[in-house]
């Protein structure tokens, strides 16, 4: 794929804990330069940031621990691009349903989610979905995926399945609730890459 939204990007990828190295494998394939962030400093000069899935509820904590938290909040305020995916989402979201008590998340997009919110029996699933703009559909890997259960009104989705948002975007905050690192389609993160 060509350099969509310019080259020489720099992207941080938080890289605590969960699919951090798939996903500089992706930004890579969309012409960006990458670099793991697990302490204050890895946020220096960076043009954007993703949140990869993992586990919300460790990350929150870590985020924490590593003094990044409040880093990150400001970095976010100051209009930093970041995307998130699956835990990434949780932890941009506004409201965190099924949350454990002291997970916190950043609020930096308008959306409720549920965590695990398609349900135990269906653990991980996939489907192809329609991304606005997109010519063909993007096979999207959803795993304990969190649900999109109310979107605010300055939130524009990008994707829906079953009428569920899938993927929205907020200014400079995308989230999207599958793993869109998994399938070597890189589409998404060229997407995101407009924006930073
Ligand atoms: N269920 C996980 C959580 O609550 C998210 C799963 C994922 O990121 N694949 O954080």
């Amino acid at each position: 794929m060509s350099n969509v939204g310019g080259p020489h990007r720099l992207v941080g990828v938080l890289a605590l804990q969960g699919a951090f190295v798939a996903h500089e494998r992706a930004l890579a394939i969309a012409g960006a330069n990458t670099r793991q962030v697990r302490q204050p400093a890895d946020l220096e000069g960076l043009d954007g940031l993703v949140m990869p899935g993992g586990e919300s509820t460790t990350m929150s904590r870590l985020l924490t621990t590593s003094g990044l938290y409040d880093e990150i909040k400001a970095l976010l305020s100051d209009g930093l691009p970041v995307f998130g995916t699956c835990a990434g989402m949780i932890l941009l979201a506004s409201e965190v349903l099924d949350g454990r008590p002291d997970q916190r998340s950043f609020g930096a997009i308008d959306v409720s989610v549920r965590r695990n919110g398609y349900g135990r029996q269906v653990d991980s699933f996939e489907a192809d979905i329609d991304v606005v703009d997109f010519d063909r559909t993007f096979h999207a890997v959803f795993i304990r995926a969190p649900k999109v259960v109310r979107v605010g009104p300055n939130v524009e989705v990008l994707a829906e399945l079953d009428g569920v948002p899938v993927v929205a975007r907020q200014g400079h905050v995308m989230v999207a609730s599958f793993h869109p690192e998994l399938t070597g389609d890189a589409r998404l993160h060229a997407r995101f890459l407009q924006e930073v």
